[in-house]
């Protein structure tokens, strides 16, 4: 038998077999049982849906002999984060009547329901897509939800770049009827339009779909807000005279790793040509279809878009890119990330009206004693009527608001309990962190649940040292797959087993550097020690105006351990 056959990961067949995403999903939900099977959990992915279970119950239930408390997380696709007031009062009743009442703003601009029942997966996505929002896409070897500066402003750029983002969500989905037919179509009607198919209906992605999870977004150089180096597909928008005169394309960004696989590493996306507007989508499809038929499919582990790019290097991809577009392409213009505004707080618009960036710790909206978050958030969309962008930051901002009505707003989001981003600590106000334990499947160890202690116990020695104003991002996740965007901030908490981290320095909130490993496996309980011995070391050590980050990359790994251990403590 030969053995130069390459032994595809099994999740190709599954994609390959399961008729464009139907696999046996519809048969399960006519099913009684509380959870999937392994080949549909997979499936359910592209239809925005993981399957978890509540991880905090396990030895509970097992010691009563019992199996899992199984629920669906629900993620939605929200092109540039951008939703109406309707569609999120809507959304803040479905997670109240189908989830587990709380919802989550993702570092990718959307929304993500937890705690959903199986028996409820269909009535969720219906009521989603009755609300002109969508779930196909959020999740899956397909491209997801598109990032883009969330920022309103009366100006043509960022109307070409919100343009931008819509048609290339158009252009880059799925075309499979399969959502329609399991999520929207009503099941008696017995409407199969693929049943013994195999006919052509992805002439993007083909019947296996990309090698692995794929993401965009469109920045610009003055203004990094979605962190374009960690995207698979960035496209910085060129800007002369007020017009975007094209596109500097930044291809291979990608986080995530696997600890146990040393072939995996985070990387930062690589400066690949400059397209014309009207090149743009083009070019992207292109480097889609290059990654699509090149892409690893025998190793999920090293099947991103980045290890093409790394493998290959920029111009052998950039020459693959042009035969499959069928031009060549002009290099990068000089111009290059400069700013990062997370657009919290007041903001003009530019057409009179005004913006308001509200903090959203760790992005989630719930309502306790202490804070209600969802009450304010309704009391706001019902009073403005306002359109809400969500930030690559978990955080929300309400536009269009006139300026008489200013006070109005800061006083429904006081009346909640609310803090204002005014009233919010610098640290705080630039961190952000993934959702980990209870649900996440592949969490190692906490983080959304940790966080803001660990924050508390920062906001008073940061004050001490004078450094409470300074703006870095802390970022902090359950494991390496790097969903908060970790490997280029300032400093970054990454869980390594349990109750121990890797400690990352030396990013920064431009996000075009990466951070190295300051220490590893560093328990819990010493976290917060470790970390304000870096800020006394940049306290005593620091040149100038430099940025934490640039201090931690300036002096490196063992300077800093030195003059950490070193430096007087606040
Ligand atoms: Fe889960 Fe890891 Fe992503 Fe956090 S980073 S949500 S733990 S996969």
């Amino acid at each position: 038998m030969s053995t130069d056959t390459p032994k595809l990961s099994p999740l190709e067949s599954i994609k390959e077999e399961s008729n464009f995403l139907h696999g046996t999903i519809d048969e399960e939900i006519a099913q009684g049982a509380d959870h999937f099977d392994k080949s549909n959990i997979q499936l359910l992915k592209f239809h925005g849906t993981y399957q978890q279970d509540d991880r905090d119950k396990r030895a509970e239930l097992k010691k009563a002999g019992g199996g899992k408390a199984f629920s669906m997380m629900v993620r939605l696709r929200i092109p540039g984060g951008r939703i109406s007031s309707d569609q999120m009062l809507s959304m803040l009743d479905l997670c109240e009547e189908l989830g587990n009442s709380t919802m989550k703003i993702t570092t990718r601009q959307t929304i993500q329901l937890h705690g959903v029942l199986k028996s409820d997966l269909r009535p969720t996505i219906k009521r989603i897509n009755d609300i002109a929002l969508s779930t196909l896409a959020a999740c899956g070897d397909v491209n997801r939800n598109i990032m883009c500066c969330p920022a309103k402003r009366a100006d043509q750029v960022h109307g070409e770049m919100e343009r931008l983002t819509d048609e290339l969500t158009e252009a880059m989905a799925p075309r499979t009827p399969a959502y329609h037919e399991l999520w929207l179509t009503d099941s008696e009607s017995g409407e199969k339009t693929l049943e013994g198919g195999g006919q052509v209906v992805e002439p993007l992605y083909g019947a296996t779909y990309l090698p692995r999870k794929f993401k965009m977004g469109i920045a610009l150089p003055e203004d990094n807000c979605i962190d374009i180096y960690t995207q698979d597909i960035g496209l910085l928008a060129i800007v002369r005279d007020g017009k975007i005169t094209g596109y500097n394309v930044l291809v291979g960004g990608g986080m995530g790793r696997t600890p146990s696989a040393e072939k995996t590493y985070p990387a930062l996306a690589k400066r690949m040509a400059f397209v014309t507007p009207d090149q743009t989508i083009g070019v992207c499809q292109a480097i889609l279809k290059v990654q699509r038929d090149n892409g690893n499919r025998e190793d999920r582990k090293v099947a991103r878009m980045k290890y093409l790019v790394n493998d290959w290097g920029v111009e052998k991809f950039r020459t693959e890119v042009e035969r499959y577009f069928g031009e060549s392409l002009a290099d990068c213009t000089d111009d290059d990330v400069h700013g990062f505004d997370d657009h919290m707080g007041w903001q003009e618009q530019g057409d009179g009206k005004w913006s308001y960036g509200l903090n959203i710790e760790n992005g989630r909206l719930y309502d306790n004693d202490a804070h209600q978050l969802k009450a304010a958030m309704r009391a706001v969309c019902h009073q403005f009527k306002t359109e809400i962008r969500m930030t690559g930051h978990q955080s929300v901002i309400f536009t269009d608001i006139e300026e008489g009505d200013k006070e109005k707003l800061v006083d429904l989001i006081k009346q909640n309990n609310v803090p204002l981003t005014e009233e919010t600590s610098t640290v705080r106000r630039w961190s952000m962190s993934c959702v980990a334990l209870p649900t996440c499947g592949l969490a190692i160890t906490e983080s959304e649940r940790r966080l803001p202690s660990i924050i508390d116990s920062l906001e008073q020695p940061l004050a001490k040292l004078g450094l409470d104003k300074e703006r870095f991002t802390i970022r902090m996740t359950g494991c390496p797959n790097g969903c908060a965007r970790p490997y280029n901030a300032d400093l970054a908490l990454v869980g390594k087993a349990k109750e121990k981290y890797t400690l990352f320095a030396g990013g920064g909130w431009l996000g075009n550097r990466m951070a190295y490993i300051y220490k590893d496996l560093v328990p819990d309980n010493t976290v917060v020690d470790e970390i304000i011995g870096i800020f006394a070391a940049f306290k005593a050590n620091r040149n100038g105006d430099e940025s934490l980050g640039e201090f931690c990359t300036r002096v490196g790994k063992d300077d800093l351990a030195v003059m950490a251990a070193a430096a007087p403590r606040p």
